[in-house]
This record gives C-alpha cells, sequence and structure tokens, in this order.
C-alpha cells in the first residue's frame, strides 16, 4: 500500500490540513533489487508539522522540497531489511531516513539510510524518529546553540507547545542542563498535569483556559530568561512580555502560524519587537539541520538520558497506514501527548 498527496484538494497557504488531503492506494514494488539498493518493510513513520509547508507549492524554505500532487508522501521513516544489495546493509537491519515513502513496503538507496543500533534505545525503535531522533536532537541542541542556559545561574525557562514532541524533551533537557525553573504552555489540562507530575515541570499552564499572561507572572515571578519558542502567535507575545534583559529565545517553530499565508519566522507585532529590542532579547532562527555534525554525539547523549530515566519520553501512537492522515491533522490539532507516531506493521 501506498499513500499518496491527493490531487483533489487544493489546501492554498491558508488553508488548515485534514484526512482527505491524503488518499490510499494499492500498488506494487519492483521485483528485483538492484545493485546498491535494498527492500525494506515500513515499521513507523513520523509526522510533523514542518509537513504543513510541504503542503504548499512554494513551501517558504530552501531546505524543504514541497510535496507533489499525486506523488507519494515522505518524511521521517524507520524499517527493516528483508533484502539488501547494499555492501553495508544486510537482511535484518533497523534503518532510518528523513525522506521515507508513505508505504508499508520500498525499494530504497542503500545509501539514503542510516542504520540503526535498537541497544541503544531498549529496543524501541521507534524513539529514533523522536527522543532519541529529530525531536531529541532539536530540543538538545537548540537549548545548547542558542539558549545560553548556565548551570548556577538561576535561571526561568518557559516552553511553549510544552506537552509535544520538541517542547516536553526541551524543558527537561532545560532543567538537565540547569536551568532553576521550568513552566510550560500547554492545551490541555491532563497535558500540563503530565508535564509537572511526570516530566519534571515545576508549573504548567493550560492556553484555552484563563489568563496566560496573569498566570505566567505568578509562576515566573522573576521573569523568564529563556523561552523555547514553537508555538508563536499571541502565547509568546504574551511570554516574550514578561522576558528580562539580555534574555534568548529558542525560535524552535511557529506551528500557530503555519496555515498561513506569513513569512518564517513571522515577524512580531510592533510593541512586541520594541519590547526584544529594548530588552536586548536574542530570537535568531535555529534549524537542526545546521547542526548535524553533533548528531552521532547528541543522540548518544540522548539515549544515555533515556536509559538513566532522567529524561521522559511520551509517544501517542497511531496504528496503520490508512490513518496517518489523521495522525497528521491531530497532531496538528493538539491531539498528541508527545511525539506523535504512525505504527505501520510489527
Ligand atoms: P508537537 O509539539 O508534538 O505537536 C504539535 C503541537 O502544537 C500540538 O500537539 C499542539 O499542542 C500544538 N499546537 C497546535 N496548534 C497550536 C496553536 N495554534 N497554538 C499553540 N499550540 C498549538 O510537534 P513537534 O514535532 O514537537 O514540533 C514542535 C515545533 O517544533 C513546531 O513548531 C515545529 O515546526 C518545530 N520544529 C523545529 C525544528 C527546527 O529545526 N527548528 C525541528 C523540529 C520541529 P497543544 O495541545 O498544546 O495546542
Amino acid at each position: 500500500f501506498i499513500y499518496l498527496f491527493n490531487s483533489n484538494i487544493t489546501l492554498g497557504k491558508n488553508g488548515v490540513p485534514v484526512a482527505e488531503n491524503f488518499q490510499l492506494e494499492q500498488s506494487t514494488i519492483a521485483d528485483t533489487v538492484q545493485a546498491g539498493q535494498v527492500r525494506v518493510k515500513t515499521l513507523y513513520l513520523s509526522v510533523d508539522p514542518y509537513m504543513r509547508c510541504r503542503m504548499n507549492e512554494d513551501t517558504g524554505s530552501d531546505y524543504l522540497r514541497p510535496w507533489q500532487l499525486s506523488e507519494v508522501a515522505d518524511g521521517g521513516g524507520i524499517g527493516v531489511v528483508e533484502e539488501s544489495q547494499h555492501r553495508n546493509l544486510a537482511k535484518g537491519d533497523f534503518v532510518t531516513s528523513f525522506t521515507w515513502p508513505w508505504q508499508t513496503a520500498a525499494i530504497l538507496d542503500g545509501g539514503s539510510l542510516q542504520k540503526l543500533e535498537p541497544q541503544l534505545v531498549s529496543g524501541r525503535l521507534s524513539y529514533f524518529l523522536g527522543a532519541a531522533g529529530i525531536t531529541g536532537l532539536t530540543a538538545l541542541l537548540g537549548i545548547k546553540e542558542k539558549g545560553h542556559v548556565a548551570a548556577g545561574a538561576n535561571q526561568t525557562m518557559v516552553v511553549s507547545g510544552a506537552a509535544g514532541a520538541c517542547g516536553s524533551l526541551a524543558g527537561q533537557i532545560g532543567r538537565l542542563e540547569g536551568c532553576s525553573r521550568v513552566v510550560g504552555i500547554a492545551g490541555t489540562d491532563e497535558k500540563c498535569s503530565i508535564l509537572v507530575q511526570e516530566m519534571g515541570f515545576d508549573a504548567a499552564i493550560n492556553y484555552k483556559k484563563g489568563d496566560v499572561a496573569k498566570q505566567l507572572r505568578e509562576l515566573c515571578p522573576g521573569g523568564v530568561d529563556v523561552y523555547f519558542d514553537n508555538v508563536g502567535g499571541d502565547i509568546s507575545d504574551t511570554v516574550i512580555s514578561q522576558m528580562n534583559q539580555n534574555s534568548h529565545i529558542i525560535l524552535c517553530g511557529q506551528i500557530s502560524q503555519y496555515n498561513k499565508d506569513v513569512p518564517y519566522p513571522p515577524p512580531l507585532p510592533p510593541d512586541i519587537e520594541k519590547i526584544q529590542k529594548e530588552r536586548n532579547i536574542t530570537r535568531e532562527r535555529f534549524l537542526v539541520l545546521n547542526y548535524m555534525d553533533k548528531q552521532e554525539a547528541s543522540v548518544l547523549q540522548l539515549c544515555q538520558w533515556i536509559q538513566e530515566g532522567k529524561l521522559k519520553v511520551r509517544e501517542t501512537v497511531v496504528e496503520g497506514l490508512a490513518n496517518i492522515g489523521a495522525a497528521f491533522q491531530s497532531m496538528m490539532n493538539g491531539g498528541n501527548i508527545g511525539k506523535q507516531i504512525v505504527s505501520i506493521s510489527k
């Protein structure tokens, strides 16, 4: 089975994605595996916010190719090699790629795949799409490269999108790296209680309830020193208003703006930009793909924290390729806690 990006529904730059933007079709793959290729069975696929940009003809970024209408969609994936004509890969190897086709089985170039070591995650392979993969790297390297976190500096970190894949890890890593106070902002009471009870956040705010600015003032009495921003928009404007002199924004993502026709990163409203400039708050673009030279050491660090129980990992798993469009839509609307994974076959 293969999953196609559907030709019938044009999203446009301002559209909200729906499951019907995708279409499942049955197809066959080639009988023979050529030199340098492998035949893989897909195990897990990732749905991610950046995919919304791939639904536009112009993705707005030079590193993202648009999905083509009526062609197979692709993204982060993990599978097992069933037949190999590649010298470095053998039957039974687990492999991953950022451009895995949304298919239950595929013939891929062996050179495009990275081999995985399941023991690093105690066999929980899907972690390589989340906490031990791009998501974990984004949280860790975002903090290290843009957060200016220093142990003993008594810093308060705020994380938006805090119960999502990146956010849930970012708060915990902020603490591990030395922040003395970590406050999350998320969309349900259940998410907020998981952040505090399970992930060690000091407090969490449900942004859909009550006055976020007031709660933030109460929960961050010394102001905000580091802001891990996953969402942008009103939430971020509120947080930035309460940031300290010489503080730092980790500009991870702006999901609240992805269904709108705005440039990335979206400019701040004039009053918030004034605060940012006056208080000398850094807001530099962060893209994890620019730091892949640090991938190997960082993945080892993440896996070590996971093994030691210092980094708690949550996943929301949907079963079956037929449900991947719905999983994407659900994640974009807050249906996930931790990393949204689609499990394809055991
Ligand atoms: P995620 O946080 O697991 O899932 C998205 C979450 O966003 C939802 O669960 C929802 O949670 C929240 N959300 C959706 N619409 C919102 C809105 N209008 N306002 C506030 N929150 C909203 O996804 P992720 O993969 O970890 O990605 C998080 C962010 O990191 C995204 O912005 C993504 O683009 C970015 N990212 C950046 C890089 C990089 O290199 N810079 C790499 C990976 C990801 P609620 O229930 O809380 O609303």
